[in-house]
């Protein structure tokens, strides 16, 4: 910003806007509060007096571009528009927040002091600071939300005028809005603004594909100007003759969409087909309900061009989740190419473009609650309830800011709206944490599916629970809405808090079983290196976890011939897993002990060096307890097979020198994803036998789930994590004591 006297011509460049602004808001619906308005202009424009912005225009010219953005194109009133004005007075100049609040009032200075808070931008020098500087934007949506929006409004100018910034600034705030702002706008229902933005971060990131879309574009317009008269044509005679007010005008898609488009189908510019969509806004009679009207407009225009069959999108049962409403329907036009209609009536049409403020307008009482609000008391609820790790509440709420929906719904018929990808899981989080957490499975259309069921628009959905199920470390991975991710982190941290208190208790306890002295510093150090770990809570989480079992700790504590031990006749002195574990040499160190003279070709396999030493060979993918043997491969890698492997096999055949004998000794630390097939009478409720054997009698977590039933015998394929292959042959036994089950067996080769 540099600072000079403006000229006569620059005064009245200010004043003219300023009279443009008067202008547009006059043309609103608000109380007409001019008066405070005017104090906010001239207030501003002394506190900006002498500035110019890079571009070299008065700074005055941008709060109040900003301030007519805000009526003409959010439809904000007189609160919103002197904040704007004086949305960068704070900021820049030496005026305070309070001097804000003795002029224009508490409400005024509050939404001024906001968006001081967050002026600084998002993006930061680093991830965590970007966390927090978002996490300050949100927090402003729960203090007021016409802070955001305006916020929306500032960003709009500044993308408008991005062209005299230095090109890496460009770069930053092209990236911040594309991050953040246009999310933004989508989500709070602002579709103008939010394609503007888009198109504009295109621009500046990508100059030279967005100067060639444009220019295909505009070649390709008086061609698409022609069709649309010719397809609009009788459309128009039809509605005139229903007798409506009625406005049709031709969409041609957005420089970015299209990009999109081609980068996600990977076809040229010319493949893109759909770059006309017809919009038609109506008013409707007041004989009828909107509703009924549009489908009129829909059946009379389906008279006239053949529809698609897939392609009807009714916004108008169920509106979206940013309060979108209209009828959408594809049809074939004149010349046989596909053209989109969309329906809207004033109303729908004031919702679409000024989303969230128009929205206030037709709210009629408090019980109305729309999408739009309960999206807002979610942020509201993750807001006070933050996660200890910044960055995760931002991938938390970026989750929430980009989902597209679909619609499900519960046995009663009851629809609930779930960001697309949503799982059977989040379903059930959204439903209540309760259901969530013990949530075994759901009933899609009647039919069994597993925790993890991508969900589809019309499901409908019934949640089943037991007791004795808790969430799982992997339920993570089945998650995609921030509702469910923050209820399993916290009961994560709630859970790891009791194993580690039960933890330390248990090892504290059978240190003082021991009948002689032990120095508790030492002993936890002992365990840690015996074990690998390097904090004590980290040894105490796997003993309240039951990984690490304390039958061998005088073992660790005192190994061979400590005094103890030769007192003690009970001791199992041969036993030496401490020993093994830390002396299983590493594969370079077989190596040169192969070169050298001793040849030692036996390994041990422990929780720490599998899939880091030793690699799971993929053809049998063995578990712990299984007979195994070592290869080492031509890559230097020792992988691991079963001894009756196939590939194993042909292996000892050719390349016995390579090969090494291999022991466990795994302390249930990892779990291992095994295939097994079910096969039985189908009788209603077996399979729900089958999920609570596994799930409440092991605890043992699933990854997926395939049941097919045929003429009475069921089949059904689970991915289950387990330990080892005793687990395994336990699980068996008891599957096998349910009378419907004819056959478990374990499937050798992983199809996935
Ligand atoms: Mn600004």
């Amino acid at each position: 910003m540099k600072e000079s006297e403006f000229t006569q011509a620059e005064e009245q460049m200010i004043q003219r806007e300023f009279e443009a602004l008067l202008d547009d808001y006059a043309h609103t619906m608000h109380r007409q509060k001019v008066e405070l308005i005017t104090r906010a202009f001239h207030f501003a424009n002394q506190a900006h007096h002498g500035v110019r912005r890079l571009s070299g225009e008065p700074y005055m010219m941008h709060p109040l571009a900003v301030a007519r953005i805000c009526v003409k194109e959010i439809g904000l009133g007189s609160t919103s528009i002197c904040s704007a004005l004086l949305h960068d007075v704070v900021e820049d100049t030496d005026y305070t927040v309070e001097d804000i609040e003795n002029l224009f009032g508490e409400k005024i200075a509050m939404i001024v002091a906001g968006l001081t808070k967050i002026s600084g931008g998002v993006f930061g020098e680093h991830a965590s600071e970007q966390a927090e500087n978002f996490r300050k934007l949100l927090l402003t949506i729960s203090d007021d939300i016409r802070v955001v929006l305006i916020k929306i409004a500032d960003r709009l100018h500044n993308m408008r005028t991005l062209g005299s910034q230095p090109k890496e600034k460009q770069y930053k705030i092209a990236g911040e809005t594309q991050y953040i702002y246009a999310p933004l706008a989508h989500r709070l229902g602002l579709f103008p603004i939010k394609t503007e933005l888009e198109d504009l971060s295109f621009k500046y990131e990508h100059p030279e594909m967005y100067a060639e879309i444009e220019a295909k574009l505009a070649a390709n317009k008086n061609a698409q100007m022609a069709t649309f008269e010719t397809f609009s044509a009788p459309i128009r005679e039809r509605l005139e003759s229903m007798g409506y007010q009625f406005s049709i005008t031709a969409r041609i898609k957005s420089v970015y969409s299209i990009w999109k488009k081609m980068m996600t189908k990977q076809i040229p510019f010319e493949d893109v087909y759909d770059l006309l969509a017809v919009r038609i806004v109506f008013t409707p009679h007041d004989s009828m309900s909107e509703k009924d009207q549009c489908w009129m407009i829909y059946s009379a225009i389906t008279e006239i061009y053949r529809p698609h069959p897939e392609r009807i999108r009714d916004w108008i049962s169920t509106p979206k989740a940013n309060g979108y409403e209209a009828l959408h329907v594809t049809v074939m036009g004149q010349s046989g190419e596909w053209v989109e209609v969309q329906i809207r009536t004033d109303r729908m049409h004031e919702l679409a473009e000024h989303g969230l403020a128009a929205h206030w307008k037709y709210k009629t009482g408090e019980q109305d609650e729309s999408e739009l609000d309960k999206w807002l008391s979610e942020i509201k609820e993750i807001l006070e309830h933050p996660e200890k790790d910044a960055m995760e509440f931002l991938d938390t709420f970026k989750l929430n800011l980009f989902a597209q929906e679909v619609f499900v719904f519960t046995p009663k018929g009851e629809i609930k709206t779930m960001p697309q990808g949503a799982t059977a899981l989040d379903f059930a989080f959204l439903l209540h944490s309760e259901l969530g957490e013990h949530c075994i499975g759901a009933k899609v259309n009647h039919t069994l599916v597993p925790l993890s069921y991508e969900l589809k628009g019309g499901d409908q959905v019934e949640i089943l629970t037991s007791g004795s199920q808790h969430p799982q470390e992997n339920w993570l991975d089945y998650v995609t809405t921030a509702k469910a991710q923050s209820c399993l982190r916290a009961y994560f941290r709630r859970e790891e808090r009791s194993y580690i208190k039960r933890g330390e208790k248990l090892f504290h306890d059978a240190i003082g079983m021991l009948e002689m002295p032990v120095n508790m510093d030492m002993a936890v150090q002992k365990m840690l290196n015996h074990y690998h770990l390097t904090q004590p809570i980290q040894l105490y989480l796997q003993i309240g976890k039951g990984a690490i079992r304390l039958n061998d700790t005088q073992q660790i504590l005192f190994p061979k011939k400590s005094i103890w031990n030769m007192l003690n006749p009970f001791a199992t002195v041969e036993k030496k897993p401490s020993a093994e574990v830390k002396d299983a040499p590493t594969v370079l160190e077989k190596e040169a002990a192969e070169k050298g003279k001793k040849k030692s070709h036996s390994i041990v396999l422990t929780d720490e060096n599998l899939g880091k030493e030793y690699i799971l060979a993929d053809c049998c993918h063995p578990i712990p307890g299984d007979e195994v043997l070592g290869y080492l491969a031509e890559d230097g890698k020792m992988y691991i097979h079963k001894i009756d492997c196939e590939e194993a096999m042909l292996l000892k055949t050719s390349h016995g020198k390579r090969l090494y004998s291999a022991t466990w000794n795994t302390h249930r630390v990892q779990s291992f994803v095994e295939t097994i097939e079910i096969q039985g009478i189908d009788k209603f409720g077996v399979f729900i036998d089958v999920l609570k054997t596994i799930t409440e009698q092991f605890h043992i977590n699933m990854r997926a789930m395939n049941v097919a039933a045929d003429d009475g015998i069921f089949k059904g394929q689970l991915e289950v994590y387990v330990y080892d292959k005793k687990e395994l042959q336990d699980l068996f036994v008891s599957l096998r004591k349910i009378p419907e089950i004819k056959a478990v067996k374990r499937v050798m080769t992983v199809n996935s």
